[in-house]
């Protein structure tokens, strides 16, 4: 089959991007990819979304290839992401959850992981309680892990989606303001936001009441040794100068689950300082984008309005988690064959055709 090679990626102009940039087994947080590295990423997840939008969107690509999914924590979107993901590359999807899994039985994530290992997986995609699990699982099994959410601490394909979303309106990050606003201190989508915003040179913002930003932030209060702990960014308590002039607003969710309680005098007086509201993003930049990660508290982060309003490209970026999702797990298998053909080229599609071994 005449297959296009994804080292040669419709490149960004300039960016010199190229599959030889991937350098990872795994894809546990972004503090360790370069821009080069996300640009390949994003630059496959363009030609994944050219997939998804054929009328019969499979291709045989993944054929073979086994994903598993290992989900402690609950999950609807992120899960049937990764499902379906797989399942248009024609890899074999098996799902597990914390309750059906022998973890329930005592059976050690060490042990969960070296089994589905066993029985054959090629990827893990995982999401735990625990910040750092993934890298644990890691440490012990040579199938792939993909961290699909860790604690308070990272969720990488959360993040890869807001780039590629927000590329995908601006044509690039660099130098645009995005504002993260709310419960930073429990927000793994924080945390994997700042990383790579900062990788792609993006003005990085974070707003939150003082006791829901992480301790920290502001580099200046970190010890030395803790200096790379968090890119640079700008801190600010206060909503309406964190928006002004924003291109991007990305709301976080209140993660009441996550908080130990106190740390908010009421949800009323929260809504009232930090929602997100129609009047607040009058001070944002004209063409700016509204985002959230999912699943919304609308009245409470977000207000009902803007969530569904006409800067509002929160459903964009759940089907853009589908393609992004596509380029990691095919980046990860190695495969080398175009995933489907050249851009616009029915000829050199994968479709019926063979996937490399
Ligand atoms: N926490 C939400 C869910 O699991 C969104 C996500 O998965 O990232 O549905
Ligand atoms: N869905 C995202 C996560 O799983 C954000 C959230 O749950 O608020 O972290």
């Amino acid at each position: 089959m005449t297959a296009a090679r994804i080292a040669a990626p419709s490149a960004t102009p300039g960016a010199g991007t190229d599959a030889a940039a991937w350098q990872h087994r795994h894809v546990l947080d972004l503090d360790d990819f370069t821009r080069a590295e996300i640009e390949t990423v994003l630059d496959l997840a363009d030609r994944m979304r050219e997939v998804l939008d054929r009328r019969i969107a499979r291709v045989p690509a993944l054929r073979g290839y086994t994903v598993m999914n290992l989900f402690y924590e609950a999950s609807t979107r992120t899960r049937a992401s990764f499902e379906l993901a797989g399942k248009v590359l024609g890899a074999d999807v098996i799902s597990l959850s914390a309750s059906t899994a022998s973890v329930q039985k005592g059976e050690s994530l060490i042990d969960t992981v070296r089994t589905l290992r066993a029985i054959g997986a090629d990827v893990i995609v995982m999401r735990h309680a625990a910040s750092g699990a993934p890298y644990l699982a890691a440490r012990h099994t040579d199938a792939a892990i993909v961290n699909a959410g860790d604690g308070a601490h990272a969720h990488p394909t959360q993040a890869l989606l807001d780039l590629y979303t927000i590329r995908s309106h601006f044509g690039s990050l660099a130098g645009k303001r995005v504002v993260l606003i709310g419960d930073i201190a429990h927000s793994r989508v924080a945390r994997s936001d700042m990383w790579g915003l900062a990788a792609m040179g993006a003005e990085v913002v974070v707003c939150g009441p003082p006791t829901l930003l992480p301790r920290g932030l502001r580099a200046a209060d970190r010890p030395t040794h803790a200096a790379p702990a968090l890119p640079a960014v700008t801190v600010e308590t206060d909503i309406d100068r964190a928006i002004a002039g924003a291109h991007v607003v990305i709301a976080l969710r209140l993660q009441s689950e996550r908080q130990e309680g106190g740390l908010l005098p009421s949800l009323h007086e929260y809504a009232a300082l930090y929602q997100v509201t129609a009047a607040r993003l009058a001070r944002a930049h004209p063409d700016h984008l509204l985002m959230h990660p999912g699943p919304k508290n609308e009245g409470i982060e977000i207000a009902g309005d803007v969530a569904t309003g006409a800067h509002s490209i929160i459903e964009e970026q759940v089907t853009n988690g589908v393609a992004v999702r596509m380029a990691l797990l095919y980046l990860l298998s190695g495969r080398t064959e175009s995933p489907g053909g050249g851009p616009g080229s029915a000829a050199g599609s994968a479709v019926g055709g063979e996937a490399r071994a």
